[in-house]
């Protein structure tokens, strides 16, 4: 069969099985580049190519019933980052890299004095977290040097508890890390900044770690529920969770790709009554505490939740609270500072 008919087939194919004419095509393309390992290029100037359609078919029946397209693939990409992704992990989404802007944002600007790099390079002052009272302190370019290299190696710290009082290395966690898109993201973009991602799923750390490795950044994951796992003494400037916040009641208004198909221990909200907020109001309750005075805590939330996740995070004694909307005007981050 010509590589034009398959296409074509393909497209019927995936129509028939309920996926959108525009997104069919497209996906159906891709389906076809992936089965026969060939580039864009490739798959528009060979268009009568003969191919075994018999090459295609487990991938095109893969989609049919309508597993999502990245599980077959295999790959997604975030943030300008190409992540491995298997139904261990909920599939990255754009909305959440407005989660990794807001921490960006902040760390590049309003922590600015805390020596935070930007994106132009490093800013000129570097922090200093004070060993008995945790505050961070702006030291001058000239001393950035001299606490570098005073650095306690990270593992030895790890193992003596001190990570935040060696070195004034700032410290950012990810809560319920998945496919570690967010963790990794900011550990690439923060070279100088000590990274940790927690996930209750082994499975999930495991897809992680191997995106951390893949892009060659240094993230500490520890397997456990929300802040349970981490050292007692650490704390950190940013801390970012994008939390399992459907409530089960609205399972069947999702997509069957979502609702069949992705880990329903990172969709879902499966406390009783706690329809979608359960785990906003555990980290409203647990994270401020883990925080640096002015540390932030920002949060992926779900349509409509912003409201009363921001209610949360003022109650909890969160500063400057505020909604960032994603790219559909819907309220996406909610993020507040500890005083
Ligand atoms: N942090 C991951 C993501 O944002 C996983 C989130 C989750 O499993 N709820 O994609």
């Amino acid at each position: 069969m010509t590589l034009s008919t398959l296409l074509t087939d393909a497209t019927t194919h995936l129509t028939a099985a309920g996926i959108s004419a525009a997104d069919a095509r497209t996906e159906a393309r891709m389906l076809v580049q992936h089965a026969f390992g060939l580039t864009r290029e490739q798959l528009l100037l060979r268009s009568e190519v003969e191919l075994d359609a018999a090459l295609l078919e487990p991938f095109l029946l893969r989609r049919a019933s309508r597993e999502p397209l990245t599980y077959i693939l295999g790959e997604r990409g975030f943030y300008g980052l190409s992540f491995h992704v298997t139904p261990a992990v909920l599939i990255p989404r754009p909305e959440t890299e407005h989660l990794v802007e807001v921490a960006l944002a902040f760390l590049f600007t309003s922590l600015g004095s805390l020596g935070l790099a930007t994106p132009s390079g490093f800013a000129k002052e570097v922090s200093y977290s004070d060993e008995t009272s945790g505050a961070s302190y702006p030291l001058r370019s000239e001393e950035r040097a001299i606490s570098r290299t005073q650095r306690v190696p990270r593992s030895r710290a790890v193992e003596r508890g001190e990570v935040n009082k060696s070195g004034g290395q700032r410290q950012v966690l990810d809560i319920g890390t998945g496919s570690g898109c967010i963790a990794i993201t900011l550990a690439k973009l923060l070279p100088d900044t000590s990274v940790w991602a927690t996930d209750i799923s082994e499975a999930a750390l495991e897809i992680a770690r191997e995106n951390a490795t893949r892009h060659g950044v240094q993230v500490t994951f520890c397997r456990g529920d929300l802040l349970a796992p981490l050292p007692l003494d650490l704390c950190f400037n940013v801390i970012v969770s994008n939390p399992p916040y459907i409530a089960p009641s609205e399972a069947s208004t999702l997509e069957p790709e979502v609702r069949d198909f992705e880990p329903h221990t990172a969709l879902f909200d499966n406390t009783l009554g706690g329809e979608g907020l359960s785990f906003y109001r555990r980290l409203a309750s647990e994270a401020p505490a883990r925080l640096v005075p002015g540390g932030l805590l920002a949060v992926e939330v779900g349509q409509g939740q912003a409201e009363a996740v921001a209610r949360l995070w003022r109650d909890a004694g969160l500063i400057e609270v505020s909604i960032t909307p994603d790219l559909a005007g819907i309220g996406r981050v909610v993020s507040g500072n500890k005083l």
